[in-house]
Order: structure tokens, then C-alpha cells, then sequence
């Protein structure tokens, strides 16, 4: 039987491992995710932020990947990521999203605890099975190669003690912290603060799983490392745009190829590639 969405992060939790959310725009890049989570047997998540889904269109991502479940056998979770308002998320509820990223963390503490609650609520009258992220603290940085430092100030990070009360009133099922992640790769290797985390992971456990933003560039070794330390989601945007972009790049300039199927296929080739090395790493292969 196939795994509901909230069971695969509780046995993600139970195995000590992370799924990864691959963000994508393009039918394309989801053929490219597709290909390696099938390849692999792992549990796979398809993130598109308020731009990507604009771009792919709602009703469109959830029937490519009801096909692509169809086709592979594989749980697939769609999450709406970076949803700033309820009336996004019901848009993406409606269209048949089974998993919603609130992000109210730019608001103030007590209003991102109401309008998350109300998210909770809204997506729990959808349907049971809807997995639920809330976001605390603020995280710096754009999805795309920066070229400076991207300062990580002492106040963005999420507070332990914050993080218990907010996933204990708004009922959210992942929780998004700031531990020194950002989003995009800057030229800067981040230094993730895996006491704050371990700190956060033993009040939250059982209630929420902890999940990480910003997973490009941030090397393999602290990747791990945050794992161990109660990790069960990573999301990786950066580093598949720039694998995508750089090569299809390369291609175009390099030959007058005017079929699709063809100068797209090493720009996907590439992605595919970042995605085979970040299952592996995550330690999700063969659990579905
Ligand atoms: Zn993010």
C-alpha cells in the first residue's frame, strides 16, 4: 500500500534520514527528478514556489505528477513552497496540492502563529492528508548563485523554545529553522549550528519533523551531520537551476540544434546528476 504523505516523514523520522524537495518550473525538470527518485526507489518531493507554480500552472503539476505516480509507483508529495497567503494555498489545495509550505516567518511572532494555525485548519477540511510546513526566523539569501556574502545576523536564527511553542499551537506537521542555512549559494560555505538544532529537534520530536532550507552549497559533511541531528526534509533549488541553466547554456552556444528533445536533454542529464548525488546523501533510496 502506498505510503500518505505525513507517513512518509514519520518513517522518515523512524529511519533517521531526509527527503528531499527538488524544486522545478518546467516539465522538464520534473521529468529529470523523476527519472532518479524512480531509479533509486526513493520517496520524492516537488517544490514550486509561488513563481514556478504560476509559471507550470497548478492544475498542470498535479496532473503531471499524478501521472508520474501512476508510471514509477512511487509516493510522490507536491508542496506549494513559500506560500505567503491562506488564498495561495487554497489555490494550490484546490488544484489538488498534497502538501502546503505556509511561510508567515516575515510577519510578527503572534500573527505567523494565527495565520498559520488558520492554514492548518483550512488544509485539514481538504483533507486529512495534508502535510503542513511552518516557517520561524528569517532566511537570507535568493535562490540563485550570490556573489557576496549573505550575512546570517544572531536574530534570524529560530529559537528553540519558539519553535515548541509555535508547532504546538498552530498543529503544523514540519517546521522549517534557521540554523545558519540560506537560500541560494554564496561564495561563503555556511556553518550550520547543530547544537541549536539538536536543541529544537529534542523539543519538537513527535510532534513536527524539522525541516531545512537553502540545501545548496552547503557541504555534504554538515549535511550529514544535520541528519543525525533530526533533519528529515532538505530543500534544493539553487544547485539544479545552475546545473540546468549552465549546461543548456553551454549547449546552445556550442550547436545550432533547434529540437527540444534534443538540446534539452544534457541540460536535464545535469539536474538528474545533482539529484542522484543528493538522494544518495539524504539516505532515501530504497525506502519506499
Ligand atoms: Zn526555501
Amino acid at each position: 500500500m502506498t505510503l500518505s504523505t505525513k507517513q512518509l516523514f514519520q518513517k522518515a523520522e523512524q529511519g533517521g534520514y531526509a527527503i528531499g524537495q527538488f524544486n522545478a518550473s518546467t516539465a522538464d525538470q520534473i521529468k529529470a527528478i523523476m527519472k532518479i527518485a524512480r531509479a533509486l526507489k526513493s520517496p520524492v518531493i516537488i517544490g514550486t514556489s509561488e513563481g514556478e507554480r504560476d509559471f507550470l500552472g497548478v492544475r498542470v503539476a498535479v496532473k503531471l505528477l499524478e501521472a508520474y505516480e501512476e508510471e514509477t509507483g512511487l509516493p510522490i508529495i507536491l508542496n506549494a513552497d513559500h506560500t505567503k497567503s491562506a488564498a495561495k494555498a487554497e489555490i494550490a489545495l484546490k488544484a489538488g496540492y498534497n502538501s502546503i509550505h505556509f511561510d508567515g516567518s516575515e510577519l510578527a511572532y503572534e500573527e505567523n502563529v494565527k495565520q498559520t494555525k488558520y492554514v492548518v485548519e483550512m488544509c485539514a477540511r481538504f483533507s486529512a492528508d495534508i502535510s503542513v510546513e511552518g516557517e520561524l526566523g528569517f532566511l537570507a539569501g535568493a535562490s540563485k548563485i550570490i556573489k557576496e556574502k549573505v550575512e546570517i545576523k544572531p536574530e534570524y536564527y529560530t529559537d528553540p523554545a519558539q519553535a515548541l511553542d509555535f508547532v504546538t499551537r498552530t498543529g503544523v506537521d514540519r517546521m522549517a529553522i534557521i540554523i545558519g542555512n540560506s537560500h541560494g549559494i554564496s561564495i561563503e560555505e555556511p556553518a550550520l549550528d547543530i547544537a541549536r538544532l539538536k536543541q529544537t529537534y529534542n523539543l519538537i520530536k513527535g510532534r513536527a519533523v524539522i525541516v531545512l532550507h537553502g540545501g545548496s552549497g552547503i557541504p555534504d559533511a554538515q549535511i550529514k551531520d544535520a541528519i543525525v541531528n533530526g533533519i528529515r526534509k532538505i530543500n534544493v533549488n539553487t544547485e539544479l537551476r545552475a546545473a540546468f541553466h549552465d549546461t543548456l547554456k553551454k549547449v546552445l552556444n556550442e550547436s545550432d540544434e533547434t529540437t527540444p528533445y534534443k538540446y534539452l536533454a544534457p541540460a536535464m542529464d545535469a539536474m538528474a546528476d545533482i539529484v542522484d548525488n543528493k538522494i544518495t546523501l539524504f539516505g532515501s533510496a530504497n525506502k519506499v
